[in-house]
């Protein structure tokens, strides 16, 4: 405890270039661009008539010239101020950032899938169609449902798919007009009352219990002949299994409406159990959560949807028909009862490609032992932290992420920021912080299946490290945190609500038209 550097030591030297040993700071592109310079050598057109009628532009572009290596070093100095699950454990809670496979990339990049085209025929792309029908098999047979729909692109656009479905189901019964209410439990991530409304349901919110589960009474209490579905999530955003699931699923169905079930956190259950099987009529599947596809800048998201027999013929177009040994897609919504379109295309090729290779390459028993060490580490963490961290689920057995809430820091000068912050300082990605909202100030952490044991304990050994620092009132080491990061405390919510796009240089300098 005593060999950290005092804060007053932190106070390093200046230095002449604004470098910090071999890391650089790195300005704008354009204030070290020059406009009248280009990385590439091209003689000037020679007798250039212009043929857009007087619309060429007059005034000069306004775009930084550098060299290929001054280029490079730009952004390539800008990737490394990135944090990535490259670089060490990203515990987001809700989010699963869990190591992407190798041997998935490979796959991808191989030529009969990477280099395709939507619109080739599709005489031409059989295989690709094959391993579009093929992950499809997997995905309803882990899910035991009927079918699935593969066109959305992230959970969020799973969610709108699978109750756009049960919206044309509730149409097809003729009962439009009258069920318009949506169940969503106060822990429910925010893209499910978002989805409900945009789609003009109403949002009837419902309380979890003490022991943080949805009880199927409260279920029961706001039921009726208005009610189009519920929307839940299982295992739930406190990290728990939902024990009456079942019950839950039996009394919705019971008053006519359908289950929709958030799946973001199918990793926690995926080779174990079946969601079908537990009365679930829609739920999307995070193939970048459960089948570790990349998060963001790896590429797009995928999310398809599973849907029971009750609405899989309402499912989007396109869809895979197989006719003898010949698979088509059905693009025409004639002689169906699908909702329509949602997306140009069939979906996220590359994605499918990776999820499928991790699927194969785990084969049944290594997917559920991925769910089963998700939640040792998950419970690992539990037990090596709740002596110094309180949480109102201590004691319970959690699935694939711990949540812990701020009881333990009060009065203490040290917020939940502040401590996610200092995590930054100790070279670790805070966990989901304040998210979900049912418990104050809280911590979710989820450490997934791919970190090492002692990883693992290395990561408690700092929290721990933490947790006592607060205790002892060290209050400076949190409310000035991150020290050591590149950027200090942004003002994250000005970030978000008034982004600056435009440079504006300082007078005299290029001055972009539009702000
Ligand atoms: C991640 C997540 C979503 C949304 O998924 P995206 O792919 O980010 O759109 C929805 N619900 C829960 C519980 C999640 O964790």
């Amino acid at each position: 405890m005593t060999e950290r550097p005092r804060f007053s030591e932190t106070k390093l030297p200046r230095t002449f270039s604004g470098h910090r040993g071999l890391a650089h700071e790195t300005g704008l592109i354009f204030e070290h661009g020059r406009e009248d310079f280009s990385g590439v050598d091209i003689d000037p057109p020679q007798d250039f008539k212009p043929r857009l009628g007087g619309l060429e532009r007059q005034s000069p572009l306004g775009l930084p010239g550098l060299s290929e290596p001054e280029c490079l070093r730009h952004y390539v100095r800008l990737s490394k101020q990135n944090y990535a699950i490259d670089t060490g454990l990203y515990p987001l809670g809700s989010c699963t950032m869990k190591h992407n496979p190798r041997l998935n990339e490979k796959m991808a990049r191989l030529p009969g899938f990477a280099d395709i085209h939507p619109l080739q025929p599709l005489s031409t792309v059989r295989g690709a169609l094959e391993l579009m029908a093929d992950l499809s098999h997997w995905l309803v047979t882990l899910t035991g449902t009927e079918a699935v729909a593969l066109t959305p692109k992230a959970g969020a656009h799973g969610e709108m798919c699978g109750m756009m479905a049960i919206k044309a189901a509730i149409a097809a019964r003729g009962e439009a007009a009258t069920r318009k209410i949506v169940l969503a439990p106060e822990s429910a991530h925010g893209t499910n009352p978002a989805t409900a409304a945009s789609l003009g349901f109403t949002v009837r919110s419902i309380p979890a219990g003490e022991n943080g589960l949805v009880h199927p009474e409260t279920v029961a209490a706001a039921l009726g002949p208005d009610v189009a579905a519920i929307m839940l999530t299982n295992p739930n955003t406190c990290g728990l299994f939902e024990r009456d699931i079942v019950e839950i699923a039996r009394l919705v169905h019971e008053a006519g409406a359908y289950f929709y079930c958030d799946g973001a956190n199918f990793n926690a259950i995926v080779g174990k159990v079946r969601p079908g099987d537990l009365g679930v009529d829609a739920m999307h599947i995070n193939l970048h959560k459960t089948f570790s596809t990349p998060h963001g800048g790896g590429g797009p998201g995928a999310g398809p949807v599973v849907l029971s027999s009750r609405l899989a013929p309402f499912a989007p177009i396109p869809f895979l028909r197989r006719d003898g040994d010949k698979l088509t897609l059905v693009e025409d919504k004639e002689d169906t009862q699908s909702f329509g379109r949602m997306a140009a295309f069939h979906g996220q090729m590359g994605m499918f490609v990776r999820a499928l290779s991790y699927i194969l390459s785990h084969g049944g028993d290594g997917l559920a032992m991925a769910s089963e060490n998700a939640v040792l580490s998950a419970n690992y963490l539990r037990v090596c932290l709740k002596d110094v961290m309180s949480s109102p689920f201590a004691e319970r057995l959690c699935m694939h992420e711990v949540l812990f809430d701020d009881a333990w820091m009060k009065d203490s000068g040290v917020t939940v920021l502040d401590f996610a912050k200092a995590m930054i300082d100790e070279g670790i990605h805070p966990m989901t912080v304040y998210f979900p909202l049912v418990v104050h100030g809280a911590m979710l952490i989820e450490p997934t299946e791919s970190e090492s044991a002692a990883f693992l304990d290395m990561f408690v050994a700092t929290l721990r490290d933490l947790a006592f620092s607060v205790k002892n009132g060290e209050v400076e080491r949190f409310t000035g945190a991150p020290y050591y990061a590149p950027r200090t405390r942004l003002d994250e919510t000005t970030a978000a609500r008034k982004p600056v796009l435009t440079y504006k240089a300082p007078v005299g300098g290029r001055e972009p038209k539009e702000a």
